[in-house]
């Protein structure tokens, strides 16, 4: 029998319910439980692929090409698992199959209402996850913050689950904020209190409070929020943030949580937690090392969200190379106004991720023919390889409008074109090269050299493609396409051979990178960041010609 924890917010949102949630799928993990996660979102998009990134941030794509919500990628990271299409279920999704089943006659004769119908058809995706996944736990998280209006019916479908399955088999978390007052320099449980007080008027009992705060958490105040909320002392769980996310398994295994949830939901077969491994990682990660500046090139960096698993991808690689990696985000927008160029001083490579849209473009284009130039290591993910090509074919082909058909219909030489199959689609949701695809790398280059594999698979989110009529006369011309589809038909990935280290990726890498393995591609980029750092700090001179220069270059 499948065991539920259900996972709700409260007080303030991005009160980090995710990453609490993945801490403890980690823990049972550990025990030797087998887990599958569930992220119900309640706003009205089937999901958040046509969401703007400074709405919701990244979108993470899993294996079998649904377009999630971030927290699934905590999910993946923390717990080593693939999340898969039954993993994000939004409003959209479950109205959208409601009223395509009453469109059908399902129905017939019945009145469609919000409960039972909408409430029974999100619990179905829930039974869906256990049943599919054959999972000990399933672990389902809630957006947003209780109070809420369009999370009710997901509630209301929590609540209904406990009568279905029983008390023994559902766990309600509950994962609150308790807010400092400088003046009078405390931590405040009433918020905590109301928003409990506000769950149990949905008629969800929490079984577990985790209070995360920003500062030590007094013993008084746990018992004042067990007394208040009626949960037992050892299930309010103290939350201080932590230096670093991955520690969060760790902190939580010190208060007891998971044993707790394993007497609670009376769990057999299943052994002390082996954190040995996720210690000996921490460990490594807390360890002083130097520092290295790697770039951000890219149109949403005021929203480091949209960048979550780029950022926490080059943060892994910069772990094993014993660097911390110390982010430069530089606004693409600006690079197009002669502005942001100081920040390339001292930059040790540069990432320029995927994206959407005309905005920004040519500023990234700029920094891809600075890295070209100075020889600093680049690598771009899916629009980041696209720009790298297009600069290629205008700077060393000699191409001027080389462009994407994305940003210039008109181009004379559309580097970067439509695949055959996107020409006359009407709908833009989920239509995209969704998901993982199989690619083949060619012997002797730097791909085959990061990965040491012949083939991967890896995951997709893209309309565009390279042109295949450019193929011959740019690599010709030095560059290197190093990683095709399998019948040869699509550029995977392409690089630079006469520079140390410039690679880019039809796909997107950094959805499959682990704190403690991380992706070859990353790790690659990042051992050539290193060896550009040594020899940049070796020369007198520093190899680099300076921002200010390359300033006067493009303008
Ligand atoms: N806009 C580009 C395309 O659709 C790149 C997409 C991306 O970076 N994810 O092909």
């Amino acid at each position: 029998m499948t065991k539920y924890i259900f996972f709700t917010g409260g007080v303030v949102s991005s009160v980090g319910k995710g990453v609490t949630a993945a801490a403890l799928g980690r823990l049972l993990k550990a025990r030797g439980l087998t887990v599958a996660v569930q992220k119900l979102d309640p706003y009205i998009n089937v999901d958040p692929g046509t969401m703007s990134p400074y709405q919701h941030g990244e979108v993470f794509v899993t294996e079998d090409g649904a377009e999630t919500d971030l927290d699934l990628g905590h999910y993946e990271r923390f717990i080593d698992i693939n999340a898969s299409q039954l993993s994000n279920v939004t409003t959209g999704r479950v109205y959208a199959e409601v009223i395509a089943r009453e469109r059908r006659g399902d129905y017939l004769g019945g009145t469609i209402q919000v409960i039972p119908h909408i409430t029974n058809e999100i619990k179905r995706c829930i039974y869906n996850v256990a049943e599919t996944s054959k999972a000990d736990i399933v672990l389902v998280e809630v957006g947003g913050t209780v109070g809420d209006i369009e999370s009710l019916p997901f509630m209301e479908a929590l609540r209904q689950v406990r009568s279905d399955v029983g008390r023994k088999n559902t766990l309600y978390v509950h994962v609150t904020f308790l807010p400092y007052i400088g003046a009078s320099q405390e931590l405040k449980t009433k918020p905590t209190q109301h928003s409990v007080r506000e769950l149990r008027s949905i008629g969800i009992h929490p079984d577990v409070i985790i209070a995360r705060a920003d500062h030590d958490i007094p013993k008084e105040h746990i018992k004042k929020i067990a007394l208040f909320c009626d949960v037992k002392k050892r299930a309010v769980i103290p939350a201080k943030t932590s230096s670093t996310l991955y520690e969060v398994p760790l902190s939580l295994a010190e208060t007891g949580l998971d044993s707790y949830v394993v007497e609670r939901l009376k769990l057999k077969n299943t052994n002390e937690p082996d954190l040995s491994e996720w210690r000996k990682m921490i460990v490594g990660m807390k360890r002083k090392k130097p520092k290295i500046k790697i770039g951000i090139v890219g149109k949403y960096v005021e929203l480091h969200d949209a960048y979550m698993s780029v950022k926490e991808a080059a943060y892994h690689a910069g772990n094993v190379n014993n660097r911390v990696v110390d982010i430069e985000w530089i606004h693409s927008g600006n690079l197009e106004k002669g502005k942001g160029w100081d920040k390339f001083k001292g930059l040790d490579g540069i990432i320029v991720p995927g994206g959407f849209g005309e905005r920004g473009i040519e500023g990234k284009i700029r920094a891809a023919l600075w890295a070209r130039e100075n020889k600093v290591p680049y690598l771009g993910l899916c629009l980041g390889m696209q720009v790298m090509c297009i600069e290629f074919a205008r700077s060393v082909l000699g191409h001027e409008d080389a462009n994407s058909t994305e940003f210039d219909s008109q181009s004379e030489h559309p580097i970067i074109s439509l695949m055959a199959d996107q020409h006359d689609l009407a709908n833009l949701g989920g239509t995209m090269r969704l998901g993982a695809y199989p690619c083949n790398l060619k012997e002797g280059t730097k791909a085959a050299a990061a990965y040491q594999e012949e083939s991967i698979s890896e995951r997709h989110r893209h309309r565009w493609e390279f042109n295949n009529s450019y193929r011959e006369s740019m690599e010709e011309a030095g560059l290197n396409f190093s990683g095709l589809s399998p019948d040869g038909r699509l550029v995977e990935i392409a690089e630079v051979k006469d520079h140390p280290f410039m690679v880019g990726s039809q796909f997107h890498p950094e959805f499959k990178s682990r704190p403690n393995r991380p992706h070859p591609l990353f790790d690659g980029f990042m051992k050539a960041a290193v060896e550009h750092q040594a020899s940049r700090k070796k020369s007198q001179n520093g190899a680099v010609k300076p921002a200010e220069a390359q300033e006067a270059t493009n303008n």
